[in-house]
């Protein structure tokens, strides 16, 4: 974290795409457990996320001031976890104006070079070492998209980990298409919007039960906590084209028309992407 020069961070990434900072104002703090809170909301976040760089700047980068920084914000905050075993690190917050990180990264200001990350829970080499299935799994071209066409660092971190819910996602607009789908094709502002369409409904799908608790989700691969499958026992197939897509906006349909609708919604993003790639 901390460099956006994606010449460099690519060739040092698995699958040779960088996400975890793609620029001053997209970045991803996803498996430091930034979502695994109940009010996972951007408000609820930036908030917290304020408060903790503030404090994090009086500071002192002694090991007895950043571990009293820990005690300060974790009594400050609810600690009651969505995932209880999803460790969510104190030391996430923002590293400047609007951008996700890692408060104690050797070329956060004030750290003077230094990596912090051995105090932390999951110690310097987890932290420095770590990446997520979609950085391992991800078709590249996919992750340049989401890339290119990130909005604000909230979504990007909700969407990115999702890689069944996106490749579900991209492999229906190539099948439509009847090719693949390249990155500069979504220069495009029309086409980056519907993306962000697509992106957005992590947050406004009206067919997740729990609005803001289950926003986040569980994405290791020891998966203790897997998605829970779709429940079609109440319309008439026994699957759908997008049942990835539904699972990771956590779905649950009461009925065959309420699968119809949300069919509908996924149905007209791709037709309108298709149109405008044709
Ligand atoms: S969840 Fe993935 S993309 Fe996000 S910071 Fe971690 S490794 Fe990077
Ligand atoms: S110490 Fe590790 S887990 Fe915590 S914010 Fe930094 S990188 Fe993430």
């Amino acid at each position: 974290m901390g460099t956006s020069d994606h010449r460099l961070l690519d060739n040092q990434t698995p699958g040779k795409v960088y996400l975890c900072q793609v620029s001053e104002k997209i970045s991803c703090g996803a498996c430091c457990g930034l979502y695994n809170i109940n009010d996972a909301s951007f408000e609820n976040l930036n908030e917290i996320l304020l408060f903790r760089s503030d404090l994090f700047k009086d500071t002192k980068r002694d090991i007895d001031s950043i571990l009293k920084f820990k005690s300060i914000i974790e009594e400050k905050e609810n600690q009651e976890r969505p995932f209880e075993d999803f460790h969510h690190c104190p030391y996430v917050g923002y590293i400047k104006e609007n951008c996700i990180g890692c408060l104690l990264h050797p070329l956060g200001d004030g750290n003077n070079g230094v990596d912090l990350r051995g105090l932390s829970y999951y110690g310097g080499f987890a932290c420095s070492t770590y990446f997520c299935p979609t950085c391992h799994t991800l078709n590249p071209e996919y992750k340049k998209i989401i890339r290119l066409t990130a909005k604000d660092w909230h979504l990007y971190g909700i969407v990115i980990t999702e890689h069944k819910m996106l490749k579900n996602f991209f492999k229906s607009i190539e099948k439509r298409l009847k090719k693949q789908i390249k990155s500069e094709m979504f220069e495009n502002e029309l086409l980056k919007s519907l993306i962000q369409e697509f992106v957005d409904l992590k947050i406004s799908w009206k067919f997740r039960k729990k609005r803001f608790k289950t926003l986040g989700n569980y994405f290791f691969e020891e998966n203790i906590y897997p998605l829970k499958p779709i429940d079609y026992s109440k319309t008439d197939v026994e699957n759908s084209e997008f049942n990835s897509i539904f699972m990771g906006l956590n779905s649950v349909f009461k009925s065959n028309n309420e699968l119809l609708e949300a069919n509908k919604i996924i149905e007209e993003i791709i037709q309108k992407i298709n149109f405008l790639l044709k």
